[in-house]
């Protein structure tokens, strides 16, 4: 110790100000002595350290003033990636490996890794993921951002990386409380964060609130969670642009603009985004995506952006873009001019391939108008329509000419090959947008035209969806089918009643009648138009379709109504065979003729069938109950008795629960996803069509075009007799509403087998089991009709009928995704519950969600007690009809029941004592109910 005091003067005389040292025989006089000769000497001054946001793999990045962009990469990441998501699904993990090397390889400075796919438990997947990548240094070098809608799934991996993570992202979307737990979590685990400008109200999409949130955000962060700023990463959302819808026209500008007034006001903090996103409306076109991508970023990063995922591939140099295109692109992402978007679409059409050089395929634009006019028709290519259309016009001698040559000679094609099944219905419905755009530019100048000219149509129908009923997907599709085929098709839409039907017959001169209906009330008014058809004495042919009708029950219930020809339609495909034999005089009693000898074989045989029928009484029926022994089974309580509304769902939780395969029965296209997309014959235009449904959904959820509404209630209920009676509260004093089901009466083949109603599910009142209901309705159909319109304005049917398809399969999915948050939570029956998508879809789980007006509970008049129950138009503005369809289309609506017992089954048919016991329930007339319920009497 004295020589180290010795030591100890001679460094600071020396000048040293830190010495470190040590020795075991050191006593508290030798501490003395040191602390006499340092005293009165300042401690050594902190260097100061620059606040930058610095981040780290297994080396730091830095983001110093003078440093580049950074690049995020963008390829592991299953819902961006189709690949990577095959891979990870497959459990092919070496290959998923290399394509995060490849990334960093090709320059990546972070890569953002996301598992969030609805067949994955993405939880698992992430960890075993970035597990796998830290033991890759060529990998891990780099930081991660750990990208993941579900807190628990980033919490997951924040566990699993070295170094300094990005967490992909936080935000206000679930208010104050929670944006702050997840913010400290991110700051114990020493990690950065994005933020994305997303709060309670929903995702910013204008200027102002991209900035107020972020800054509403910034000030939490920084004052109340004492989040280094540095660490914080704005993500003002990057929206796609040039979809065609005006709106979105500014998306661009706005997040450059936002990004600037950010990193103006919000020291130290850092701005991103995902960049691809901005050029969705492109997909399928690489040249033109990196082109904005290129443009986009060049703006952006000057006004201060400082990272964005991307595909580092996927940038165009911007000193390469060719002139002409580069000038479209500026223009359309900084919105200079209306019709920017319309001119780069139309660039963009022809120019193909995937590399970074173009090919302009426009040889056919070499070819004589009429050909060019038949390319384009078959090719569904509008871009030139005008100008050829103006071509052949001019060529001419009446405007009309041109639509009853060149252009019906292409439509011709187009009606062959779908006939051939060489093309099939997507790629019409296309055709005809191209068709009805070259029409729309000839009308005014046939109606200048003074030569005296009516169209010389193939005939003129007239279509309606009748009244009650509000569904029009099928009979849109007839339309336009029918249309390319030249005929006149007057489409007077949904609802519409039978007096409106026959005036617009005899108005129009109409050649046929068709009618289109859903739900099961449209039988009964199809029958009861097809009375007033020849109340009045009219003669024309009447053509049947839509989702309940058969061929059956027009051959039964409405052909022998009308003394005139009956035809049911199966599909979109046959109804240009069916209108084209009807307009042939020989034809059509050739068709008349043989519709009448398979009519009359049907109707035999269903009488047949009929008379070989058993059914057993009620009361016997009633004996054979389902028998559930409750005294093993105790109803789980829900979480709560009441009604729970959702006003703004997420569609983006609601898209994973989509089932795609009627989807494709929607566009005629039959096969079970995703082995469609595979399918030898169809399986190229499955995918087209899949890829820009896909596209579609995206510009919906990113934009918020259709709102998602639900509600939810559960109640205290017991079953008596076959009425299942609602409480208002536990004590099951006082009675809220009763539901009065259905029992099977047809006889089973299988003595053991129950007959089954819905009541059987549900604990008897002198049980004394306190049992539980369910109900819910949803819909995704706010919205949709400002976009049909839209579409429609632009002859666009394609996207008309397209938007329609995805709102009713939004609307399917919501009912199951919120089932399945019933399950799980809400009434909490199956906490443990963990399915796919697939076992989903084939209801492998507990419990059912019947429908009111399907097979096990056919009586329609029960869902105005639904309504009532759970206060659905008050609660979301689902309105009923007058024939019980809900208003919007995109709705579904249906009870739940928890009994494992609990299954859907088929009233097939039912007999009048049944009938009779159901009015005296009900309290209403007998003739009212036999109405209701004409479908399925055996009477
Ligand atoms: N995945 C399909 C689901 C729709 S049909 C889609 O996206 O289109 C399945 C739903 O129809 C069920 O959940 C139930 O609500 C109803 N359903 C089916 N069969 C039924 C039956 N026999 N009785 C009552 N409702 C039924």
């Amino acid at each position: 110790p004295d020589e180290m005091a010795r030591l100890l003067k001679g460094f600071v005389q020396d000048g040293f100000i830190n010495v470190v040292g040590g020795c075991c025989g050191t006593t508290p006089d030798h501490i003395k002595a040191i602390a006499d000769i340092v005293n009165g000497l300042s401690p050594r001054p902190l260097r100061e350290i620059p606040v930058q946001s610095k981040y780290s793999g297994l080396e730091p990045l830095i983001i110093r003033p003078d440093s580049n962009f950074i690049n995020i990469g963008e390829r592991t990441n299953v819902t961006g990636s189709k690949k990577f998501a095959k891979m990870i699904l497959d459990g092919d993990y070496d290959t998923a490996l290399s394509v995060a090397r490849q990334q960093v390889e090709a320059g990546a400075q972070v890569i953002d890794v996301n598992m969030d796919e609805a067949m994955l438990n993405s939880q698992e997947v992430m960890v075993r993921f970035l597990n796998l990548i830290a033991s890759e240094p060529d990998i891990s070098r780099v930081p991660i951002m750990i990208d993941s809608s579900k807190w628990s799934v980033i919490e997951a991996g924040l566990k699993c990386v070295q170094g300094k993570a990005i967490v992909n992202s936080i935000s206000l979307k679930e208010g104050e409380q929670a944006f702050k737990d997840q913010a400290k979590k991110v700051k114990r685990f020493g990690a950065a964060a994005v933020v994305m400008a997303f709060d309670e109200k929903g995702q910013a999409d204008s200027l102002e609130r991209k900035v107020e949130i972020s800054k509403r955000a910034y000030t939490i962060l920084t004052e109340d969670v004492n989040f280094p700023p540095e660490d914080i990463i704005f993500d003002p959302n990057i929206f796609a642009i040039a979809t065609g819808i005006e709106e979105h026209n500014n998306y661009a500008v706005d997040f450059i603009e936002a990004t600037r007034e950010i990193k103006k006001t919000l020291p130290h903090c850092r701005v991103s985004g995902g960049v691809s996103n901005v050029s969705f409306s492109f997909r399928g076109n690489n040249i033109v995506r990196e082109a904005i991508h290129s443009v986009f970023l060049y703006h952006a990063v000057k006004a201060g952006m400082d990272m964005g995922i991307v595909n580092a591939g996927m940038i165009a140099v911007y000193d390469d873009i060719p002139k002409n295109l580069l000038a479209l692109v500026e223009d359309v992402v900084l919105n200079k001019n209306p019709e920017s978007t319309d001119k780069l679409i139309k660039f963009a059409e022809n120019v193909k391939g995937e590399g970074k050089k173009i090919q302009e395929d426009l040889s056919w634009r070499k070819e004589s108008v009429e050909k060019r006019l038949e390319h384009a028709l078959v090719k569904g290519i509008a871009d030139y329509v005008e100008e050829d259309t103006e071509e052949a016009r001019q060529k001419s001698a009446r405007p009309l000419d041109v639509i009853e040559g060149a252009l019906m000679d292409g439509m011709n094609v187009v009606g062959d090959l779908f006939g051939a099944g060489k093309m099939f219905l997507p790629q019409v419905v296309k055709s005809a947008r191209v068709m009805k755009k070259a029409v729309a530019y000839l009308q005014p100048f046939i109606e200048k035209d003074k030569t005296g000219n009516v169209q010389n149509y193939a005939g003129t129908l007239i279509m309606a969806t009748v009244k009650g009923d509000v569904h029009d997907i099928g009979k849109n599709i007839v339309g336009v089918v029918l249309g390319c085929n030249n005929y006149k098709v007057i489409d007077l839409g949904v609802m519409v009643s039978s007096e409106k039907i026959l005036k617009a017959a005899l108005d129009e001169k109409a050649d046929i009648i068709g009618l289109s209906g859903l739900i099961t009330p449209s039988l009964d008014e199809m029958v009861y138009v097809a009375k007033e058809m020849k109340k009045s004495g009219m003669n024309l042919p009447l053509l049947i379709g839509g989702a309940t009708t058969s061929i059956n029950h027009t051959a039964v219930k409405i052909a022998p109504e009308y003394d005139y020809p009956v035809i049911y339609v199966k599909d979109a495909s046959r109804s240009v065979g069916v209108c084209t034999s009807l307009m042939d005089k020989k034809l059509k009693d050739q068709l008349v003729e043989k519709t009448n000898t398979d009519y009359a074989k049907l109707r035999e045989e269903f009488a047949q069938k009929h008379a070989k029928k058993k059914f057993l009484s009620i009361d016997e029926a009633r004996k054979k109950s389902l028998q559930t022994d409750w005294s093993v089974y105790q109803p789980v309580k829900p979480s709560f008795l009441e009604v729970k509304v959702f006003d703004q769902y997420d569609l983006n939780e609601i898209q994973a629960r989509i089932d795609w395969t009627p989807f494709f029965i929607t566009w005629e296209l039959k096969g079970k996803y995703p082995k469609i997309l595979k399918d030898p014959k169809i399986g190229e235009e499955a995918k087209k069509l899949f890829h820009e449904a896909q596209q579609m959904l995206e510009t919906i959820i990113s934009q918020k075009l259709l709102q998602a509404k639900a509600v939810v209630g559960f109640f205290p209920a017991n079953s008596v007799g076959d009425d299942i009676e609602i409480y208002t509260d536990d004590t099951r004093k006082n009675k809220l509403q009763t539901f009065h089901t259905i029992r099977e009466q047809n006889e089973k083949r299988d003595a053991q087998q129950p007959y089954y109603a819905l009541a059987d599910f549900i604990a008897p009142k002198k049980s004394k089991v306190p049992d539980y209901i369910g109900g819910f309705a949803v819909t995704t159909g706010f919205g949709l009709d400002e976009l049909v319109r839209k579409y429609e304005h632009d002859h666009d049917d394609y996207k008309s009928i397209m938007v329609k398809a995805l709102a009713d399969r939004l609307a399917e999915a919501f009912a199951e995704h919120l089932h399945e948050r019933v399950r799980k939570e809400f009434w909490g029956y199956a906490p443990q519950e963990n399915l796919t998508n697939e076992e989903l879809i084939d209801c492998k789980y507990q419990g059912i969600r019947p429908a009111p007006g399907y097979p096990a509970c056919p009586d329609h008049t029960e869902k105005p007690f639904l309504f009532d129950l759970l206060k659905v138009t008050k609660n979301t503005g689902v309105l009923l009809t007058e024939n019980f369809a809900m208003l919007p289309a995109s709705s579904v609506c249906g009870l739940y029941f928890s009994h494992p017992q609990s299954r859907y089954f088929w009233i097939d048919k039912i007999c009048k004592d049944q009938v009779e016991d159901l009015a005296k329930r009900k309290n209403v007339e007998l003739s009212y109910l036999e109405k209701w319920l004409s479908p399925i009497l055996t009477y």
